[in-house]
């Protein structure tokens, strides 16, 4: 880890930086402070001395002065005992060593004791001389004693002398003592100013940790809060708040900021995440949230011997929606539909189901409650019957279904990947078997779906390898049950897998684009037949109806290819009726309009095939120039049961006439279909009833059988 120097070493660095050279100062004045104090020492010692001496000085004098006046007539008298008195008054001064009083002669009279040891003899110490010799007061010392001599007059004349000797020991002890006490006094002092500068000292350390102690609780700790919080924010943690901060200065400024920062991150991180894992359409769970769940669920799962069945749905034939009625329309199909989804699981689906819209029209359920394959299977059901109740959109009714799969684990796939593929293949099963139903994935089904991926590159060359047909069924007129035209159908023979339907490869081949170069060969195949139709019967001429897909309609050229077609074959323009479905023709009722224009002006007839299951409705019928409708074979199917089947069968038969339009019926499966249809006034029926799609030749056999 590199060194990092911290805000708060920083500053307790400096601050020591500050102390050391405050100390050091101190320590400085301290020195010179003694300094001082030496030499004042010696300085006041030097003058005490001086003092001193002076002192002994003036001292001697002033005695030996006195004594000389004092003495003068005792000792003119020679009266030694009042010599004696007087020399021991003066004895009593502690200074004084010795006092001697000489005649003229310089014999010794009196030494102040009363004894008086070595009267009358001479005096040989080393100062006698200079005292004997003294006209005046003279000072001489001598290493023990200061000696202060003056001479004793009587008039002029000189009688004597006194020396007063003073003992340099004693002024020396005084001037020592006096020194000692002066030292005593200045250490003390020195002491004292010692203590001062010590407390001084104290007082500044405990400013410095007072200081750093703000520092850090107004700066450092704030700012290392602060770095803390950035940290974890890094860390995608958002949940921090640096609890506001009442502090109104610069850094309770910045903590605010930080604050509104860290909120306005949290808001932009709980967004990104509602954006990430929410489906902004519905506000259901998306995609990348549900298999986050799915797999935290498994790994909960696995193990436990729980079940969990993940339902797959899928709107049938949903891009109609966005394609007649436009994407607007789409949304709000999707949102009453994940409504209506919605409802149902929180009704059916037990408490942690979940369910996620992963896009387009799937939504996903997964429920994990008590015995989830009849669970599965009731919400299934449930669904279905509700998502084919109409929807309400733009005041139109939309009738849709949907195909669910259900998948369960761990029975079907362990993981969450192939459970999702497995959901996708069991819906796709379900729309293959007739759509608006629901079944449960089983291993057969991972081979289907592996042949629907083939299945595009295998139709490619399917026309050329001639394993494209086309067969006719025909199509009967209810007034006379007579045979009147036929409806050309697609039939690929795999040579794997048999005869194939055109549910399951039209699809492929209208979306892989293959339906363009299919479609007008089927159309050429089909003229071609019905011209050959016209020699067998002659009493009335047969149409061949050709299914036109969407796509083909799109490309806009379809006219052309039609009367490039009838050109060829020499079929007459009114033998031959193309069946568009509702979708292709309302996508775009301006473009639709110009473009059945041209068709009929080639003298073709248009029929609006699979009616009633898109959401044209009958007004629209009055805006699309058709020339026929056909009536989807559901409606067909439940003409019996349903009244409002035949309620919607009988309004529709009856407004298309009121146009003008043919109406023909397909799937009548039942004479009593017939019957009905028949009854209410439908024009034409095809239907199993009636005949199955058969091959060209079968059906020129069935024509000339009918001549008979
Ligand atoms: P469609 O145009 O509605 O064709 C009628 C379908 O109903 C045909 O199915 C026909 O066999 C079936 N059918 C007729 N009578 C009955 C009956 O009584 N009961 C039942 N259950 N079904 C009956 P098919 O041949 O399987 O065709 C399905 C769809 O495939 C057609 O529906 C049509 O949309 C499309 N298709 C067929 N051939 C072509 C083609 O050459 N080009 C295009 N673009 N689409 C085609
Ligand atoms: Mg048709
Ligand atoms: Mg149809």
């Amino acid at each position: 880890m590199k060194f990092r120097l911290g805000l708060q070493a920083r500053f307790l660095l400096a601050m020591a930086l500050v102390l050391a050279v405050v100390m050091a100062l101190l320590l400085l004045l301290l020195h010179r402070q003694n300094l001082v104090q030496r030499e004042s020492q010696a300085i006041s010692s030097r003058v005490m001395h001086q003092m001193v001496d002076d002192y002994l000085h003036s001292h001697g004098r002033s005695v030996a002065e006195h004594l000389a006046e004092s003495l003068a007539n005792p000792l003119y008298y020679l009266d030694l005992d009042a010599i004696g008195r007087i020399l021991r008054d003066n004895r009593r001064d502690g200074l004084i060593q010795y006092l001697l009083v000489f005649d003229r002669h310089g014999r010794l009279v009196h030494d102040g004791t009363p004894e008086i040891e070595g009267y009358g003899g001479a005096m040989d110490d080393p100062l006698a001389a200079g005292a004997l010799a003294a006209e005046r007061t003279v000072s001489q010392d001598s290493p023990q004693v200061l000696e202060m001599s003056a001479p004793i007059r009587v008039g002029s004349e000189r009688i004597g002398g006194v020396r007063v000797g003073l003992s340099m020991q004693v002024a020396h002890g005084y001037e020592q003592r006096s020194a000692e006490r002066l030292r005593a006094r200045v250490e003390e002092l020195a002491r004292r100013h010692q203590g001062w500068v010590a407390l001084m000292l104290l007082l500044l350390l405990g400013v410095a940790m007072l200081a750093a102690l703000y520092v850090q609780r107004i700066l450092v700790h704030p700012i290392r809060q602060l770095a803390a919080a950035a940290r974890r924010i890094e860390a995608g943690d958002y949940s921090v708040r640096s609890q506001g901060s009442a502090r109104n200065d610069e850094l309770g400024d910045l903590v605010r900021a930080f604050d509104r920062m860290s909120e306005s991150v949290a808001r932009h991180d709980r967004d990104v995440r509602r954006m990430a894992y929410t489906d902004a359409l519905t506000g259901l769970t998306n995609r990348l949230a549900f298999r986050e769940n799915l797999d935290h669920r498994l790994m909960r799962l696995r193990g436990s011997g729980r079940q969990l069945a993940l339902l797959f749905a899928d709107i049938d034939d949903f891009k109609r929606v966005n394609d007649t009625l436009g994407h607007e329309a789409g949304d709000e199909a999707l949102l009453q539909f994940a409504n209506r989804i919605a409802e149902a699981v929180g009704r059916y689906g037990g408490d942690d189901a979940l369910l996620a819209r992963f896009g387009g029209d799937e939504f996903v359920i997964l429920i994990q409650e008590g015995e989830v394959r009849s669970a599965a299977t009731r919400l299934a059901e449930v669904l279905v019957a509700e998502l084919r109740r109409p929807l309400d959109i733009h005041d139109r009714q939309v009738f849709l279904g949907t195909s669910i799969g259900i998948t369960l684990f761990p029975e079907d796939a362990s993981s969450a990947t192939a459970l999702m593929k497995n959901g996708d293949i069991a819906m796709y099963q379900a729309k293959v078997a007739g759509k608006n139903g629901f079944r449960f994935y089983s291993r057969a089904m991972d081979h289907a779906v592996e042949r629907r991926v083939h299945m595009e590159q295998e139709l490619r060359g399917a026309w050329e390898r001639g394993e494209l047909s086309v067969v006719y069924q025909p199509v009967c007129r209810t007034s006379d049950g007579r045979v009147v035209g036929a409806e050309a159908l697609l039939r690929w023979q795999h040579p794997m897998l048999g005869m194939i339907a055109p549910s399951v490869f039209i699809d492929v081949a209208e979306q892989s684009g293959l339906i363009e170069q299919i479609g007008p060969r089927v159309l050429h195949v089909a003229c071609t037949e019905a011209v050959r139709w016209m020699d067998l019967d002659s009493g009335e001429r047969l149409f061949v109806s050709v299914n036109v897909s969407p796509r083909q309609l799109r490309r806009g050229d379809l006219p052309d290819v039609v009367a490039d077609c009838l050109r060829e074959t020499g079929l007459p323009a009114s033998c031959l009726h193309l069946e568009l479905t509702e979708t292709s023709v309302i996508s775009d009722e301006l473009q639709a309009a110009a473009l059945l224009a041209r068709l009929h002006s080639t003298g073709v007839k248009v029929w609006l095939d699979d009616f009633g299951t898109g959401f044209s409705g009958l007004s629209h019928l009055r805006r699309v120039p058709v020339d026929g409708v056909k009536i989807d074979r559901s409606f067909v199917a439940d003409l019996q049961r349903d009244p409002d089947d035949l309620a919607l069968t009988t309004a529709i038969i009856a407004m298309a006439h009121s146009l003008g339009i043919t109406v023909v019926a397909e799937g009548v499966e039942k004479e009593a279909q017939y019957n009905l249809l028949a009854e209410r006034g439908c024009d034409l029926v095809q239907g199993y009833w009636l005949s199955h799609p058969v091959s060209a030749s079968e059906f020129a056999h069935l024509l000339t059988q009918r001549m008979r």
